[in-house]
């Protein structure tokens, strides 16, 4: 199964608002599949199409900690139906911002509908880390990162230093 690439901040192709799946056929299943490996090799507990560089609205989520078996979750078009009034803060952290993490306030619990991996359509309802995941993956189809959620001061920080070790990664030409 091929590993896919995966899209670093900042970058343009983080930015946009990503288009609904006609359907789940074939090759969103194998997108699924894909950025699940993608995501377990990582390692992270979730990725959205966008950091692969597909502006699809497909995520996937694996919350499970590590002594537990795997609980994967395959979401396309994902929808949320609620969100509690209650807030919970999670200290967040994102494959496309590698090494950076922030306190970030969300509702703590949700009730989400989406495609699953058969194309039926499937309601969930996720209170904790998975309802934050979910939402933080969500975010992305938006074309939103976790920084967006914080101060203008802290995202400048964190966004100027992955610039620059970004600058720092590409050989520059002779
Ligand atoms: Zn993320």
């Amino acid at each position: 199964m091929a590993m896919l690439p995966i899209i670093t901040a900042p970058d343009p192709r983080l930015k946009l608002k990503a288009k609904p799946v006609a359907a789940v056929d074939d090759k969103i299943r194998k997108l699924m599949a894909e950025m699940l490996e993608t995501m377990y090799a990582a390692p992270g507990i979730g990725l959205a199409a966008p950091q692969v560089g597909v502006a699809r609205r497909v995520i996937v989520i694996d919350c499970a900690r590590d002594s537990e078996p795997r609980q994967p979750l395959k979401l396309a078009n994902p929808e949320l139906l609620w969100t509690s009034d209650e807030i919970m803060t999670v200290n967040e952290g994102c494959l496309s911002l590698p090494e950076h993490y922030a306190d970030v306030e969300r509702p703590a619990a949700i009730r989400v509908r989406y495609l699953d991996e058969q194309n039926e359509i499937r309601e969930l309802e996720a209170k904790g880390l998975l309802a934050t995941c979910i939402q933080h993956e969500m975010d992305h189809l938006e074309g939103v990162l976790f920084v967006d959620h914080i101060s203008a001061l802290k995202r400048g920080i964190i966004l100027r230093k992955l610039a620059k070790a970004k600058r720092q990664k590409t050989p520059v030409p002779a």
